[in-house]
């Protein structure tokens, strides 16, 4: 064995995509990965650099595996800014920026040197992931070439960088025959896959598909697995893949961060769009597939938005009725445009309007979520409730970590992974409750291993 390594995940999904890299790497290197800070010989802390909160529990998880083992190296996107680190915590061993593997792995060796037996180096074909076994995030494309005014994103991350097509569905299809039941697909801009590498054929199993949205999803729903997509603009292609929700060989689910909706706010956050072409294109899809789940996020006081701006997004939301919303207020991200911007909303403003789109937003929720009880509905079973027999699982509206739940009494045989069908009996705003009445076959087009 090569040596001990502990190992802190922060951050978003596309963080966490990141970590099970570095880990796939450690397996294969004959490094274990141990659970605690006694145990290492050295901890690696991917860390998350987007907004204030997230650098402070950043640098304290940094501070706090300094003090328990002492032996630190740092990644991910705080690792960017290798200063503000260095200046907190000098005795860190190397800082590296996200999705640098061969950077971490660099780090280590010189702490740990790998062991070279051939015997060591033993890592399950799907890699290390940090996901249950039955839903994976799948990256198609790094960094973003867009500039919102309030976003670093671009400057930490860089300029997008596609994967040919032929990585991603070898990639899903080792995920399928490894057992995962859903994918989860991931970028900034999930839309704007494969425009950087002027949407390129490569190979999967024998034919040519181009890195662009639609057949790169066309090829994935083909897998016969549960297919979510995440961070999707608008763009016209979109529409395209509606019918595959309609037809029921994708999700019907779209998280589409839409930040405002006032094109005046919009356009000073540098993003495209308004109420009404919003509303245009969210009736469009919602024409082919009717029960399309949206899930979008908002930002609340923002520099310059006045109190018509804010009425003019909570008339959109109110007939917009989305699925899903997310809102923040709204802060400054060191290195942002946006932070130099004048007429800054006061604190207790921001807030204040933050309260008023939630309760609203809560109402549309509360009827959309009530118009599924009496229906039967399948979940996807993550975890055990309290009680026993009781699950807790998904519909094909929620996605892990940022929707709601659904929470399901049965008789003690429905597994963990398990995709069932729910008769729905209670609802709240975000949350469901029900019975499981029967199993849902599963049958991937994939050759499996489970
Ligand atoms: S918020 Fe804008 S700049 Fe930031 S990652 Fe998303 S699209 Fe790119």
């Amino acid at each position: 064995m090569s040596g001990k390594v502990g190992f802190v995940s922060l951050g978003c999904p596309k963080a966490l995509v990141d970590s099970e890299r570095i880990l796939t790497q450690l397996r294969a290197e004959g490094y274990s990965v141990v659970p605690s800070y006694d145990e290492a010989d050295v901890v690696v802390v991917n860390t998350c650099g987007f907004i204030t909160p997230a650098v402070e529990e950043s640098l304290g998880a940094i501070s706090e595996a300094l003090e328990h083992n002492g032996k630190v190296i740092v990644t991910g996107c705080l690792g960017e800014r290798p200063d503000e680190i260095m200046a907190r915590h000098p005795s860190v061993l190397a800082v590296t920026g996200h999705a640098d593997v061969d950077g971490v792995m660099a780090a280590v060796h010189e702490t740990l040197p790998p062991d070279d037996s051939p015997f060591t180096s033993l890592v399950p074909p799907q890699g290390v992931k940090l996901t249950p076994r039955h839903y994976s995030y799948l990256k198609i494309a790094e960094g973003c070439n867009h500039k919102c005014a309030f976003c670093i994103i671009p400057q930490m991350r860089g300029l997008q960088v596609s994967r040919d097509a032929g990585d991603v569905l070898y990639e899903a299809y080792r995920l399928v025959a490894s057992g995962t039941k859903e994918l989860l697909v991931i970028a900034q801009d999930s839309s704007a896959y494969g425009s950087d590498i002027a949407h390129r054929e490569s190979e999967f199993q024998g034919r040519q598909v181009g890195a662009h949205l639609v057949p790169l999803v066309t090829q994935l729903a083909d897998m016969g697995v549960w297919v979510r997509l995440h961070y999707v603009y608008p763009y016209p292609h979109v529409r395209e893949l509606i019918p595959l929700m309609a037809e029921g060989k994708l999700l019907p689910y779209l998280d589409v961060p839409l930040q405002h909706a006032s094109p005046k706010v919009l356009k000073a956050m540098r993003r495209p769009g308004g109420a009404k072409s919003h509303l245009e294109t969210i009736r469009s899809w919602r024409e082919i597939a009717p029960d399309l789940a949206i899930r979008s996020t908002f930002i609340v006081g923002f520099p310059g938005e006045t109190e018509d701006d804010f009425g003019h997004l909570l008339d959109f939301l109110g007939e917009a009725r989305l699925e899903r919303v997310g809102a923040f207020t709204y802060s400054e991200v060191p290195g942002a445009v946006a932070n130099g911007f004048d007429d800054q909303v006061p604190e207790e403003v921001k807030r204040e309007r933050f309260e008023r789109l939630m309760t609203a937003q809560q109402e549309i929720s509360l009827q959309i979520s009530s118009g599924k009880v009496g229906r039967e509905l399948e979940v996807i079973v993550d975890s055990y409730g309290d009680l026993p027999g009781e699950v807790v699982g998904r519909t094909k509206a929620d996605a892990p970590g940022i929707d709601g739940t659904v929470l399901a009494t049965g008789d003690g045989t429905t597994k963990i992974g398990d995709i069932v069908k729910v008769k729905i009996t209670g609802a709240t705003a975000y949350d469901l409750s029900g019975e499981v009445v029967g199993q849902v076959a599963w049958r991937p087009n994939v050759l499996t291993m489970a």
